[in-house]
């Protein structure tokens, strides 16, 4: 009450006070603001910046009854181009054009409302800190450290219970419950993820999920313009990027362009008829999640790409709700369009990123997604962005790839896709008993279809995520299997992404795929947790010889021009053995997967092409030399990697 009586007072105040400016405003052009005022209940983007490609940015403004008002700006350089009403009384769109003439500073938005009464926005334009060659994405030089940020690390239990929000407190033992881990806690474990040899890190969304349950996950967000209080507040978000900077690692933020969470703020009022698809779910949906008449995408995903897709079926993927606790946004209102790459773009500025992963990348409308992808690149010209579309159909990881030739002619923007097709290939393989059609062959010709794509090193590579069973648990607990499976990821042409606590050999064995347990928390991020996994302490030794094993050959991988770039020659299995190399006019990398128990006797003949013949290598893991000439001994199941750059 306390609390609403200053906000009443101070709105008055701020009335009172706009009147009497009224006239002085109007002659005082392009002055510098003295008096920052927020009369409006919500602009956004919250600020803008001088000097993007782009010259326009369209600001959203949520006030009771704006809608009648008339919005004027007083600043060189700076013209309001259009106004625009919305169906909502409640909201207006102002299309600024920014010139490249106006200077970073503030100014005031004048919305003069029909009874003579005015309010006041003070609106900032900043300078931006960087140039825009100097937002380099992740690429193949890249290795991505992906964390579910609840289940990391708990550095400040001070944000575990933050009052007026749906879900409450923390439940470590409740695998769908929040357990307190925060961005903070990201932060202050950086030199473990450095000197692992990561040199990204990719945590899953962080922005505010103010939902009744299951908010831990991140994908049901609320606001897209605010960091959840329980990871901490935007500063903790950009200490993290800078941190990461200072170590020359990668940023990559995890971006939804899909949906919102059913407790969007926007929900109880939506701009537009059309702001959202099945706008009626919301209503059936408020009590009831589970509420059976919700219309969900029916997740045929192949629509966007199948020539002979009916309409029926493509709007059904493309408009459906995600799930019923998940607006579908439709970005075919083309406020919302300009809303999500603003938004994007707003983020890729604050934080100055290193990328950005877009979830569920099939299932808005492709051609927004084209534009969206688009429009971020041309800000950000060597900018990486990776799409999420969960695919076994190499087909479809080529799709979507910027510059593939489509039959329907669809130019995606899009640099980075994920391979799914290539983890289910390498645990099928591992998995396998060999034979001719089963085995080492999934691996080498599920490789083989790179031909397919238009560039295989640009694609990312993963053995398991926040949503799959976890590599160790499809390997059934099988260590050896869970190496060969990790170093043939770390050696071919990709960008490959590790999910957090696979180099302690994770589980979710209790459960298999069930996602609360896949995204356990990671030992030694809470107070008194008797496992370590970030000083080792409590760790087996297989724990500790997994971590070891990594840091390795993510160490040697960090500085690999073969491995980054460098031409790929396969040899087709046999006897349980696959050879593959990477190569550079300067470095070889060979990576022999041996699956037999016996000791081997490689014949070197048939890998005449690599010109190795008589060079000395160096073991990788083991650092001991080899010299390649007729025969190589292979006296243990598992993989053996070789170099020539000593
Ligand atoms: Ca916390």
């Amino acid at each position: 009450m306390k609390t609403l009586k200053l906000t009443l007072l101070t709105l008055l105040v701020a009335i009172v006070f706009s009147c009497q400016e009224t006239t002085s405003e109007k002659k005082v052009v392009s002055e510098p603001v003295t008096k920052i005022q927020n009369d409006i209940e919500k602009v956004e983007p919250p600020h803008w910046w001088i000097g993007f490609k782009n010259k326009n940015v369209q600001l959203l403004v949520k006030h009771p009854n704006i809608g009648k008002a008339t919005a004027t700006i007083n600043y060189t350089g700076v013209s309001l181009v259009e106004t625009h009403k919305a169906d909502s009384p409640n909201y207006l769109f102002l299309d600024l054009e920014i010139s490249g003439t106006a200077k970073a500073g503030q100014f005031n938005i004048i919305f003069q409302l029909g009874d003579q009464s005015e309010l006041i926005q003070t609106y900032e334009l900043k300078s931006r800190e960087k140039a825009a060659e100097d937002y380099v994405g992740f690429n193949s030089s890249d290795a991505t450290y992906l964390i579910t940020p609840d289940r990391f690390a708990n550095a400040n239990p001070n944000n575990d219970f933050v009052k007026g929000l749906l879900e409450q407190g923390i439940d470590r033992t409740e695998d769908y419950a929040r357990h307190g881990g925060d961005l903070q806690g990201i932060t202050n474990h950086l030199d473990y993820i450095e000197d692992l040899g990561f040199t990204a890190v990719w945590p899953c969304p962080v922005l505010i999920n103010d939902m009744p349950s299951g908010s831990y996950h991140g994908y049901a967000m609320t606001d897209f313009y605010k960091v959840d209080p329980r990871f901490g507040t935007l500063e903790d978000y950009k200490k993290l990027a800078s941190d990461l900077d200072s170590r020359e690692m990668k940023l990559i933020m995890d971006q939804v362009a899909n949906h919102c969470g059913l407790e969007h703020w926007w929900m109880k009022d939506l701009p537009f008829k059309d702001w959202v698809n099945y706008q009626g779910n919301y209503e059936k949906n408020r009590d009831n999640w589970s509420n059976e008449k919700t219309l969900t995408s029916n997740h045929r995903r192949t629509t966007n790409q199948d020539l002979y897709a009916s309409k029926k079926d493509n709007q059904g993927m493309t408009d459906g709700w995600f799930v019923s606790g998940m607006p579908d946004l439709n970005q075919r209102n083309p406020f919302m369009a300009n809303y999500i790459i603003q938004n994007s773009i707003w983020w890729v500025e604050t934080l100055g990123l290193g990328g950005i992963r877009q979830d569920t990348y099939p299932y808005p409308d492709k051609e927004f997604m084209s534009n969206w992808a688009g429009s971020i690149m041309e800000e950000y010209p060597n900018f990486s962005i990776v799409g999420e579309e969960w695919s076994y159909n190499p087909l479809l990881i080529a799709y979507w790839q910027d510059g593939h030739k489509n039959a329907d002619g669809y130019d995606s923007n899009l640099k980075s896709t994920m391979d799914f097709a290539m983890q289910k290939h390498i645990v099928d393989a591992l998995n396998e008993e060999e034979s001719w059609d089963l085995g080492l062959i999934k691996m080498y010709e599920g490789l083989a279809n790179d031909f397919a794509y238009t560039s295989p090193k640009d694609i990312m590579a993963f053995l398991d995520n926040h949503d799959k069973s976890r590599v160790y648990t499809e390997f059934n607990g099988d260590i050896r299997n869970t190496k060969m499976a990790l170093s043939y990821l770390l050696t071919i042409p990709r960008i490959p992404q590790i999910y957090y606590g696979t180099e302690i050999l994770m589980d979710d064995f209790d459960n298999p795929g069930d996602h609360g347990l896949i995204r356990t928390d990671f030992p030694g991020g809470w107070a008194g947790d008797t496992v370590n996994a970030f000083t080792g302490e409590g760790l087996s030794d297989a724990q500790k010889g997994m971590q070891a094993y990594l840091k390795k050959l993510l160490n040697y991988r960090k500085s690999s021009e073969a491995i980054h770039d460098g031409k790929t020659i396969h040899f087709g299995p046999q006897d349980g053995v696959y050879v593959l190399a990477r190569m550079t006019e300067n470095e070889t990398v060979v990576h022999i997967i041996n699956k037999n128990e016996d000791t081997q006797d490689l014949d070197l003949s048939r890998f005449e092409e690599l010109g190795l013949n008589g060079k000395i290598l160096k073991n990788i893991i083991t650092e001991e030399q080899v010299k390649w000439n007729n025969s190589l001994v292979l006296n243990q199941k598992g993989s053996l990697i070789l170099t020539t750059k000593f």
